[in-house]
């Protein structure tokens, strides 16, 4: 597994803004979005392109095109939703698929509610996007589903992870899948429910309210 840690003061400045408990919903929700915009530019580094001609006013050329099949955002529902607008504003060509995987609260295990995905993603490139890496449980969930069908590569997008969930993670997926985690920041740890200390609380409660 690679892990990519966005070290970048406009990544900091917006993650403090989204941790602060004071942040009204409609803000946070803006600032998530924001926030996966750029996010999705390092997490994109390794996208597959191909040649094309192009002809500019003044001389052709041979450019790059985003190749195909096209790339694979998954949502993980129902946090991973508020992040959907900053990645395919940045891929707006991509396909979306959901999955919804839920935390059993009290084993910490994830279980699949929902899929809208299909069923051969042989060759392509998935982006999973999760707002927060905490056990792990989940992710891990996501990447070997997508894995067994195929997909070339996943690239998970998280605002914050937990040490805890990225050793699940690496430990999951070994070193041969090809398995890339991009991250604002790597927090202390998870406190005895499972939250990620210092975090931001309840990604899914801030972005869209209690259920
Ligand atoms: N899910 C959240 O929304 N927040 C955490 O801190 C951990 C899991």
């Amino acid at each position: 597994m690679h892990l990519h840690v966005a070290d970048h003061p406009l990544v900091s400045h917006k993650l403090t803004l989204l941790r602060d408990e004071n942040t009204p919903s409609p803000t946070f929700r803006q600032l998530t979005e924001e926030l996966v915009t750029l996010l999705t530019y390092e997490a994109t580094r390794g996208i597959k392109t191909e040649p094309v001609e192009v002809v500019t006013p003044v001389a052709p050329m041979t450019g790059i095109r985003l190749a195909e099949p096209r790339p694979m955002v998954v949502p993980i529902l129902r946090a991973g939703l508020g992040m959907l607008e900053g990645i395919i504003k940045l891929l707006p060509t991509a396909e979306v698929g959901f999955l919804g995987l839920q935390r059993d609260e009290e084993t910490f295990e994830a279980v699949t509610y929902a899929n809208r995905l299909p069923e051969d993603l042989s060759g392509r490139q998935c982006y999973v996007v999760d707002p927060m890496l905490a056990t792990g449980g989940t992710l891990i969930a996501s990447i070997q589903y997508l894995l067994e069908r195929g997909a070339n590569d996943v690239t998970c997008i998280c605002l914050l992870a937990a040490p805890e969930g990225l050793s699940a993670v690496e430990q999951a997926v070994g070193d041969e899948a090809n398995v890339t985690v991009v991250v604002a920041g790597v927090d202390e740890r998870l406190n005895e429910k499972g939250y990620i200390v210092p975090g931001l609380g309840d990604a899914g409660d801030r972005l869209f309210g209690v259920v």
